[in-house]
């Protein structure tokens, strides 16, 4: 039996879940206090073993056992000066060698040590596992496998700790570790010294002062002069000469090759009793037989061109379908609500705002649910760390990562993308700068909805030319990112690129339930936080095109044209005629004429006109204003809203020919301008969607930093283009 109260030490690195383990050992017996000389807290506890109880001291956390810090002072001094009948480490077992450094550290003291092998769970999450029996049998510490977290193993850990402390009766047993033929033989000769002088006797091992000499700790060189001077002058010189020595051989110190020599130590242990399953050296070898291929100079970026291709063929064929469910499921229930309720503003408003917005919204779900199954697909195979390989030495020039390719690609980087799940692509970016860099300039992309504002132009200016106008513009569009992301990567997002790391992890076949729940959480966030101010803002750029209304004096002469054409068609139904095709076509026209005028009249069209004078140097017209204005909600408004602009009605925007004559045709608009346009919706502000994801993904202050920012580039290279093309002819 003892005679006193046994003290068990708990010591660790910092976030071992020392304090975890501390409390499922002590429950609500504990105290807290502070360490002797130093602010650092000290909690003691109780518990109990065989009716025997137990003081049990959370030690503060520490890598090392040198005494650079408070940190370290207090758990030093207590190891020493209280001498704890058996110290407890807790090891997150999931990083065991650098844990085990610590542990060493308490060997070489002698300490009655056990070994908790904590955070197992993770271990085993990895598919890892630990031989803890070797791990004893190789320390000589006996090892207990505990997850402090749910207050596994705590008993089997104590009873540990309180066997080794009976077992052993305050006796230490120094590990000695080799330090090698430079300080092997100097720690002998300074072990005899230490033991004759008996400097710190009966307190530490007479080897540990020696290393402590060596690693130039100054309390300990004090004590030994304290102990003895003339013992404590020898042993200062021989460290002096030793250092002398490895300088000039190996050009460090004596403190760095006890550290190798350390880890050295501990590799070997981690090596022997750290199993990796058993399948995985096959799966390293089938890896990199793969990688031969797939990494190829030649064969990989051919490999990689044909996976790009078809993520994007895949994501934008396949989503196109139920995209296309979906927009039709929402116009049907516009056309519902429109053939039900009678003609008013409140019509117009569900109509034309609340509908369209929330449909427009959910119409991109199942392109980022496709896409986000390729990609999490991509991801989790591995092949997304072979392709961001590849393409770094390429993007990093221009201060982005090889992974930006992918939120190119899914933006419109081939044209017909979309920038809403290329913005939510840019999360496989590990380092916020380049993230950035790539989320800022990702939206240059040319997404679907900006594709036939380009095919109408290239219809009406370039007839015969459109291929030839699509490339030049997805080509510009690269162009364009790739120089402001270099711009933004050497001002507002300047920084340290990530270093790339070659290492390539395993391939490894993704779970079909993973690709599931990755897709789902990342789609429902989506519509989620999207949803809601997407449709305010739909409502907004409703009421600007609707209000104020055409005043009564001016939709009145619209009213009596369609009343005279009404009369018409009367009489001749009232003679039994056929009312002449014409007839039908003027009230449409008339239709068409009136939409002109309020829409000009509106908000939005007041703002377009305003707005001449500015846009007038890039050749751009009240018309393509208001246009323009409206794409900053959604590009696909651009055509539908020149449409309106151009007294065409309703039209189709992948129908667009007669628009393009419209262009043709107008005085005000030219060839000079078609190019100016291009370049101002390649580049100006990304739609309302991409703006509000933009914010999830990096914040407001970024969002609207692009809104601005792609704006006035857009203007001032429209401007240039105009008055070059005006000057050349
Ligand atoms: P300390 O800094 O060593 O005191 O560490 P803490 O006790 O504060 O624990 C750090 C973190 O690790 C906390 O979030 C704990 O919940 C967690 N943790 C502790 N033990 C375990 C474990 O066995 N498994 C897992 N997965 N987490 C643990
Ligand atoms: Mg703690």
């Amino acid at each position: 039996m003892p005679p006193e109260i046994l003290t068990i030490g708990l010591a660790g690195n910092p976030n071992c879940g020392k304090t975890t383990l501390f409390n499922a050992l002590t429950g609500a017996h504990q105290h807290v206090g502070n360490w002797p000389g130093v602010t650092v807290e000290k909690k003691v506890g109780h518990a109990k073993v065989a009716d025997i109880t137990l003081e049990v001291v959370d030690l503060p956390g520490t890598y090392s056992l040198t005494a650079y810090s408070e940190e370290e002072k207090a758990a030093r001094n207590f190891l020493i000066e209280d001498r704890p009948a058996a110290v407890i480490d807790v090891l997150n077992a999931d990083s065991l060698e650098r844990n085990l450094y610590l542990a060493v550290q308490i060997m070489e003291l002698g300490v009655p040590l056990v070994l908790a092998l904590n955070m197992m769970d993770e271990v085993r999450k990895r598919g890892k596992d630990i031989d803890t029996a070797l791990l004893t049998r190789l320390t000589g510490c006996p090892a207990v496998e505990t997850v402090a977290r749910q207050g596994k193993g705590k008993r089997e850990i104590l009873v540990a700790a309180f066997d080794l402390a009976l077992e052993r009766e305050g006796e230490w047993k120094p590990l000695r570790i080799t330090y090698g033929p430079d300080l092997d033989p100097v720690l002998d000769e300074m072990e005899a010294i230490v033991s004759r002088h008996g400097i710190m006797a009966g307190k530490v091992p007479p080897r540990w002062v020696g290393i402590k000499y060596l690693e130039g700790d100054p309390g300990i060189v004090r004590r030994g002069r304290e102990a003895d001077e003339a013992a404590g002058m020898r042993l200062e010189s021989l460290t002096a000469k030793v250092a002398d020595h490895l300088l000039k051989t190996l050009g460090t110190s004596p403190d760095a090759i006890i550290a190798d020599y350390r880890y050295g130590y501990i590799t070997g242990i981690a090596r022997q009793v750290v199993r990796y399953p058993a399948i995985d050296q096959e799966r390293i070898r089938m890896s990199d037989r793969m990688d031969q291929v797939l990494t190829h100079q030649f064969a990989g970026p051919l490999v990689m061109a044909l996976v790009i291709y078809l993520l994007y063929i895949l994501t934008f064929a396949v989503g196109k379908l139920p995209m296309e469910w979906v927009q039709g499921a929402f116009s049907w229930l516009g056309n519902l609500l429109e053939a039900s309720m009678s003609e008013g503003q409140l019509r117009s408003l569900l109509v034309s705002g609340v509908i369209a917005g929330v449909g427009g919204v959910l119409g991109f779900v199942p392109l980022i649910m496709i896409m986000f199954f390729l990609l999490s697909a991509l991801e989790d195979t591995g092949y997304v760390a072979r392709m961001a390989y590849m393409l770094d030495r390429v993007f990093r020039i221009f201060g982005l990562h090889g992974t930006s390719v992918l939120p190119f690609i899914v933006s419109g980087g081939i044209a017909g993308g979309c920038a809403v799940p290329g913005v939510m692509a840019t999360r496989a970016l590990r380092s916020p700068k380049e993230k950035l860099a790539t989320l800022l300039t990702a939206p240059f992309m040319t997404c679907g909805a900006k594709v036939p504002v380009f095919l109408m132009l290239a219809a009406a200016f370039f007839p015969g030319k459109e291929a030839v106008v699509m490339s030049a513009v997805t080509l510009s569009a690269w162009v364009a990112a790739l120089c402001v992301a270099k711009l933004l990567r050497s001002t507002v997002v300047r920084g340290e690129s990530t270093p790339f790391v070659m290492e390539l992890p395993p391939y490894r076949m993704p779970t079909l339930r993973g690709l599931c729940i990755h897709t789902w959480e990342r789609s429902w966030e989506y519509m989620r936080k999207a949803g809601t101010i997407i449709l305010a803002i739909s409502i907004l750029i409703w009421a600007a095109m609707t209000f104020p209304q055409l005043p009564q004096e001016k939709a009145l002469p619209f009213v009596e044209r369609v009343q005279a054409v009404e009369r018409q068609i009367a009489a001749a139904k009232a003679q039994n005629a056929e009312a002449p095709s014409g007839l039908e076509a003027a009230l449409k026209g008339i239709d068409a004429e009136r939409s002109e005028a309020a829409l000009r009249n509106s908000f939005a069209g007041q703002a377009g006109v305003a707005l001449e004078g500015l846009t007038a140097p890039a050749g751009f017209n009240w018309r393509v204003n208001i246009a323009l204005l409206g794409g900053f909600a959604a590009k696909e408004v651009i055509v539908s809203t020149l449409g309106t602009a151009y007294s065409l009605g309703e039209i189709d925007a992948e129908e667009a020919s007669p628009l393009s004559e419209m262009l043709v045709k107008d005085e005000s608009f030219s060839k000079a301008a078609a190019l100016a346009l291009i370049a101002f919706v390649i580049l100006y502000a990304p739609c309302s969607v991409t703006i509000v994801t933009m914010a999830k993904e990096a914040g407001w202050k970024w969002a609207l930093f692009s809104m601005t920012f792609n704006t006035a580039l857009a203007y001032v290279a429209a401007v240039v283009i105009f008055q070059a093309a005006r000057l050349i002819g």
